[in-house]
């Protein structure tokens, strides 16, 4: 009979433990799924492959995600099950994308088989059920199972063909500077910080490259870093062959926050970061003024770049990538003042001068309100922006976000208005365009009617049933999975920061401003107005913001839904905050929290961000709860 291949590709598994004497390992297989079997077999370079394994499909009566609290003992991260003949098998991937393409597929193949009704959605371990406790290994699951599942809802684009190979030592190896997702077909998706084989080069804007898995395709040159070598010419920052004199003569011209450059030191192999700031310097030197850093390395191991201490990076363009993404000046709860950068590097500069040319986004016409076509209603809120008033744009009710002069500096609001109108998600405030002509600027936003989130929940005080406060958390994380796709990163989330509609949606606002607030009373961790309660320690202390620093203040809004808006940590400052987390400490499970959503915030607030879940994954957790509670 004919079988077709659905997915092939490396993953672990765990072995099967059908006897109670067999031992419990984890072995590297390379799988193939078609339409009649799920086989997996033992790959030895050189040699032929040898089959260890084959499930019959129509024999699977169960396929799905396992939630993990425990650290996962093997390199691949991601584990899911297959429930066949009375046995667990155990399969970890390397990402989570993977295994949803996984999951996703098979579930698609049994969809008409006998399913189990409920399955158990943790591990089976020292002889008994992590989720429920039973200790018969068949006893029935503990969980709605969803055969089609949240996966399926959302199709996943589908993988090229895997072909294997070995890494071939001499190839060179590139890492990932920023993910990529592919929109050709001969393209391949990257992931940060992954390192791939570059098979060619010749081509200075699209190399060829190969993944861990031994797919190739092609992908952005200035992307990826070589993981040894200088070659920094495509990178826009990079002006070789110019003098600090000449570097300042540029900057000053240009008068931008944070435009830099990189240029070759007079010392020969060394690099200088010169920036322009109109900051005020720690030492009160005359503002505004080009600063120069030297990129430091350290005299041993690796990895070894850095500017600014405690931050070291394998290679150069990481370094700047970093500094190009995150807050410019650290300051630690403790008083302590971390060497940093004075301002963000914003703009990198070319050596003729001007700034290099952004992605293209929607012209000007297409984002710009003319302020004839505005009426400005009465009074919503005030923020830390100015005043929000109600208004009315081509016969739509919105908000009006006022932004003070002062609050805001000009042209970034302008960016980020700009990246902010390319993102479009229904669990998001929708952002209509912005009306710059007139003095204040301003948004015009998504009309919400029943306010923010935080307030809401405090006049709902006392009549929010379970189901409504996990769709509230579900549509946040739904929002946030969508930012964490499109590799935007909040920065301030917290119930504050939310609106809820006319139907008690909630949907996300404010994101990714916090980065343009001119106020450093708001942006420095040591300061009164910084969210010290929302943020994940490598926030506080390093100012490493990231999907997994979003994912921790996500743990602390789950945790603002189910006390119904109460403040976190009341009562205690932000510096016994931070002492009590450091002692491992977390909020304590609110008393309308099912187990089970207490489970997740904690594991949204384990102390290293890669134990944290993504929100791809919260969200399938939150889904299966919704099945479940
Ligand atoms: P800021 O970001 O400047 O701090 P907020 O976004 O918190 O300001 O807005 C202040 C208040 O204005 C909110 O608490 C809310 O009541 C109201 N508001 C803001 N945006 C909207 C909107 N899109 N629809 C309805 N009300 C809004």
């Amino acid at each position: 009979m004919y079988s077709l291949v659905i997915l092939n590709g490396t993953m672990i598994k765990k072995s099967q433990q059908k006897k109670r004497t067999s031992p419990c390992n984890y072995k590297e297989r390379f799988f193939v799924l078609d339409t009649e079997e799920l086989k997996y077999s033992e790959c030895r370079p050189g040699k032929k492959s040898i089959l260890k394994g084959c499930i019959k499909l129509c024999s699977i009566k169960c396929v799905e995600t396992v939630f993990s609290d425990l650290p996962i003992p093997c390199t691949f991260k991601y584990p899911f099950q297959v429930f066949h003949d009375n046995h667990f098998l155990y399969i970890f991937a390397p990402d989570n994308n993977c295994r949803l393409r996984w999951v996703q597929a098979i579930k698609e193949e049994t969809k008409n088989n006998k399913l189990v009704e409920k399955y158990h959605p943790q591990f089976w371990m020292d002889g008994k059920w992590r989720c429920c406790q039973q200790s018969n290994k068949l006893a029935k699951g503990c969980h709605v199972y969803d055969p089609l599942g949240y996966a399926s809802k959302k199709p996943l684009p589908g993988i090229p063909d895997a072909e294997v190979g070995l890494h071939d030592a001499l190839q060179k190896m590139v890492i990932a500077l920023q993910n990529y997702t592919p929109f050709r077909d001969k393209e391949l998706a990257l992931q940060k910080d992954k390192e791939y084989t570059l098979m060619d080069s010749s081509n200075p804007e699209w190399w060829n490259v190969r993944d861990e898995k031994g797919n190739t395709g092609l992908v952005p040159s200035t992307h990826v870093t070589e993981k040894s070598g200088k070659n920094f010419e495509r990178f826009e920052w990079y002006n070789k062959n110019i003098t600090r004199g000449e570097a300042e003569d540029i900057l000053f011209k240009e008068a931008k926050e944070g435009a830099f450059m990189v240029r070759n030191s007079r010392q020969t192999g060394v690099y200088t970061v010169s920036v322009f700031t109109k900051a005020p310097g720690s030492n009160g030197e005359k503002n505004p003024c080009v600063k120069h850093y030297q990129i430091r390395q350290t005299e041993t191991g690796e990895p070894t770049f850095y500017l600014a201490e405690k931050y070291l990076f394998q290679t150069i363009p990481e370094l700047i990538y970093y500094h190009q993404h995150n807050a410019a000046v650290c300051v630690c709860v403790y008083m302590c003042y971390l060497a940093g950068l004075i301002t963000r590097l914003r703009h990198p500069v070319t050596q003729a001068g001007g700034f290099s040319q952004e992605t293209a986004g929607p012209s000007q016409d297409e984002w710009e309100v003319d302020p004839e076509d505005l009426d400005f209603g009465l009074q919503l809120g005030s923020g830390q922006f100015g005043l929000v008033l109600q208004g009315r744009w081509r016969e739509k009710k919105v908000a009006l976000k006022m932004i003070k002069e002062e609050c805001m500096s000009n042209e970034e609001f302008k960016e980020e208005a700009r990246i902010m109108m390319r993102l479009y998600h229904s669990k998001l405030v929708q952002l209509y365009g912005v009306c710059t002509q007139r003095s204040p600027m301003c948004l015009v936003l998504e009309f919400m009617e029943n306010g923010c989130l935080s307030d809401y929940l405090r006049t709902k005080k006392g009549t929010l049933s379970q189901d409504a406060m996990l769709e509230m958390c579900l549509d946040v994380s739904e929002g946030m999975a969508y930012l964490e796709m499109s590799n935007f990163i909040h920065r301030d989330l917290a119930a504050r920061n939310c609106l809820v509609s006319k139907n008690n949606v909630v949907k996300l606002s404010d994101f990714g401003m916090t980065r343009y607030v001119l106020d450093d009373q708001y942006t420095s961790s040591l300061c009164s107005k910084f969210p010290v309660k929302w943020s994940a320690p490598e926030v506080i202390k390093y100012c490493k913001f990231s999907s997994k620093s979003d994912v921790w203040s996500f743990g602390v809004l789950m945790w603002e839904v189910y006390t119904e808006g109460r403040l976190p940590y009341e009562n205690r400052s932000n510096t016994e905050v931070v002492e009590s987390l450091n002692a491992g400490m977390r909020l304590l499970k609110p008393k309308l929290a099912p187990e089970a959503v207490y489970l997740l915030m904690e594991w949204c607030w384990k102390e290293k961000p890669v134990d944290r879940p993504s929100f791809a994954l919260l969200l399938h957790e939150l889904s299966s709860l919704s099945s479940y509670l």
